[in-house]
Formats: structure tokens, sequence, C-alpha cells
């Protein structure tokens, strides 16, 4: 690999990660889990409806014997195949080899994936911990309901919370939609809220001011527990557009899902805008920073893309009881980029991040570097690599570093930055911003 001009040795924080991200009753799976989960668009896109939502519910639910007869009747095994195929090209599939080559050395794909469960299942922190000092990445800022801070030391794994499974006390309405993706979220905010209330020792509160009382109590208990900052995910079940919603308007919704087993959205999202309004308030006598989902989401569908559009935050961004929050909109929100520039543009509390990035695209991410660099102050851009896979991370953060000098040295040339200046700005990207947003050292 050629040396980096400004980056070479240049410490990382890593904004966006899912590290020690194992889900409740998950096993580890090899590196290859990543192409298969990426697989189920194609699919889904080509199995029906029906059939597709019966054979993920016994993939899900661990009956792998059904899952297999059935599958095997559906001839998911040859889609599966047929998609990793057509994966091989992407910019997602070259990230996962490239990090596997980076941590286990030049093999055959089965080889990887016996080398990377191994890895796994010996030691998996240590696996983490490898891949972090091959990267030159200090900490990571990992978004995850619960870590062991015995096992993940915080000073390296620092969590960060989704305020998401506190706005939907009630659930959520039937989902009826494609895919699998929306009411798998769904499910994991429900069990993060039935977890968080365990924790705290009690039951759904009977009403909205005990409710309140207890997320707060909640949310305090876990920042001192070492978690760093807040999250809202929300993109993947709802739309963006968070309004400001009164008391007596929220006691209504309160009133109305907690008599009733109808179906009631209007209800449901008025009283998620007005928690949502209410932990942002927190947020900002906490000085706990805001990381929003914006843009699209995973391959099989669920989220919708025109609701996570972050115009439609310009309302939450807007409100002057919030204008202190540090807000981080990441992923680069693509299709959406530009938008994320100009409300940041606009805004001297909002940055961006362009974690995901890095393992989905190559020319993109360097325009959009491009753009952000140009038009944004230096203390706005952050990097990211929203991956729990330490392969995964050790080639987003080498994709990340290219694409960065690459942007750097282009405008060095064309006179726009003096060297000093690119690399202040490298450092100001790959971790100060950050540093300084959350109060933390690299
Ligand atoms: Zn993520």
């Amino acid at each position: 690999m050629n040396r980096l001009t400004y980056s070479d040795g240049v410490p990382a924080v890593d904004h966006h990660s899912h590290a020690g991200y194992v889900r409740p009753g998950q096993r580890l799976e090899p590196v290859s889990s990543w192409e298969i989960e990426n697989a189920l668009g194609h699919v889904e896109g080509h199995t029906n409806h029906d059939d597709y939502q019966e054979w993920m519910r016994l993939t899900e639910t661990g009956h792998s014997e059904q899952a297999n007869a059935l599958g095997a009747s559906l001839k998911i095994p040859q889609l599966i195949a047929e998609s990793r195929k057509f994966q091989q090209t992407t910019v997602n599939a070259i990230a996962i080899r490239e990090g596997s080559e980076a941590l286990y050395g030049k093999h055959d794909a089965a080889t990887v994936d016996r080398l990377s469960l191994e890895a796994r299942q010996q030691d998996f922190v240590g696996l983490y911990d490898q891949a972090l000092l091959l990267s030159g990445t200090t900490s990571v800022l990992t978004d995850i309901p619960e870590i062991d801070a015995t096992v993940w030391p915080h000073s390296r794994y620092r969590p960060i919370a989704r305020i998401d499974p506190y706005l939907f006390p009630f659930g959520h309405p039937d989902w009826t939609g494609r895919g699998t993706d929306a009411p798998r979220f769904r499910r994991i905010f429900s069990n993060v809220l039935a977890r968080q209330l365990e924790i705290a020792g009690t039951e759904l509160p009977s009403t909205l001011a005990s409710y309140v009382e207890f997320v707060l109590e909640s949310l305090q208990r876990r920042k001192e527990e070492g978690f760093v900052g807040l999250k809202i995910a929300s993109a993947y079940v709802r739309t963006l557009q968070f309004e400001r919603t009164d008391r007596a308007s929220a006691e209504a919704a309160w009133a109305t899902l907690s008599s009733s087993t109808d179906v009631q959205p209007a209800a449901h999202k008025a009283l998620a805008d007005h928690l949502a309004f209410l932990i942002a308030e927190w947020a900002v006598g906490e000085r706990m920073p805001m990381q929003i989902h914006t843009g699209f989401g995973h391959t099989e569908p669920g989220l919708r893309i025109s609701t996570a559009d972050p115009l439609l935050l310009e309302e939450f961004i807007g409100d002057p009881r919030l204008n202190t929050l540090q807000i981080i909109l990441i992923h680069g929100g693509f299709p959406y980029s530009s938008h994320l520039t100009a409300l940041a543009q606009m805004h001297g509390n909002v940055h961006v991040d362009f974690s995901w990035m890095p393992y989905l695209q190559h020319h993109t991410m360097s325009r959009l570097l491009e753009e952000w660099l140009e038009l944004l102050p230096a203390n706005r851009v952050m990097f990211g690599t929203d991956t729990g896979a330490p392969e995964i991370h050790v080639a987003s953060t080498a994709r990340a570093r290219r694409a960065l000098d690459g942007v750097l040295e282009k405008g060095v040339r064309d006179g726009l930055w003096t060297m000093r200046q690119a690399g202040w700005l490298t450092e100001r990207v790959l971790h100060r911003n950050l540093c300084d947003v959350y109060g933390i050292e690299p």
C-alpha cells in the first residue's frame, strides 16, 4: 500500500461503530455472514411474499430444520449463491476481502470463513483490538444497547444509546409491507425497552408522567455507566419529521394507545414526537450529543427512503430550545448527501459523518468529502465506519484514509489549502471534531 501523505500515523476515532454488538441468542458467524445478509434483498425480490415471510420467521425463531426444508423447496440457497456472485464487484464485497486479507493473510474464501469464525470464537475482543491497532484507531463510539465494560473497556469502546426504544412504549401498528428489516428494528426497539424496564425494576407505567420519569432516569443511569451520546435510528421505522407535540396532545395519545388495541398510527406518532423532543431537551441539559440516521437503509426493503430525507428534520433542528444540541447526521445521508451539507452549513450545532460510506461507496465518498471540506468549516466533518465486523473496520479505515488523503492532495494541488492546512484538516476529520463534540480525548 502506498504511503499516505497526510493521514499516515494520525490516530482515528470511529464515530459510528457497532463493535461488541452480538444480538441476544445470536451465535457468532464467519465474515461471509455479511454477504449472506446482503443477499436477503435478492432472495426477497425473487420469492413470493408470504413464503419469504414464513421462511424468515422460521429462520429468526431458530426453527432451522423447518427453515432449511422450506428454503430448499423455495430454492433459497441457489438465490443466495447467485446474489453472492453478483455482489463480488460491489465495494462492500471488496472491503470484506481487503479487511480479511489484512487480518488473516491471503487465503481462499473457505479458509477465510474458518479463520474468521475461529478468531471470533476464541477471542472476539482481541480480534477487534487487533483490527483497531492495524487501523490506527484509538477508540470507537459503538451503537449498542448494553456493553460489558469489563470485557470491552469503555476507554476504547464508548457506548451510544439509541433513544428509539423509549419512543414506542405501545409498540407499533402491524407491519404489512415488504421485507423483514423494519419489523426486525421494531422488535429490537421493543426488546431494549423491555430490558430497560427490567433493569429499572418496573413494568410499563400507567401514566405518561411516570413513564417520562422512568425514561429520564434510565437515560441518566446509562450516562453514568459510560454512554457518551444518543442516537435516533427511527428512520428505519417511521418518518424523520419530528413535530413538537404539546403535553396535552401527548396525554391524549397515551390515553388512546393504552386503552385501545386498534391501529392508531396518529397517536403513535404524536407520542413518539413528544418524547423525542423531551429527550432532546434532556440531552441539551446533559450535554449529550445526538446522532441521527439519515438516508437509505439495508439491502432488504423496509426503510422508506422518502421519509429518511434529512430535510424532514428541519423542524427538529430549527427548534429554539434545541439550538445547542450537538447533532451529528450520520452515514452521509445517501441519496440526500447534499441536503446534509446544506443543513450543516446553516446550523452551527449540526455535524456530518461519512460512516458506512467507506465500505459501500468509493468515488462517491471522495466527491462528498470534497463538497463537505470545501463548503463547511473545519470543525464539522467526522470519520466513521458503521460496522461491527473487525474485517470491515480495517478495510473501512484504510479506504477512508485513502479517500481523505486523495481529496486533500487534490485540494493542495488546486491551491485551495496549504499542506499545513491539509494536515490540520486530517486531524480534525479523523478525531479532533469528534473529541471536541463529545468532550473526550483520542
Ligand atoms: Zn450503524
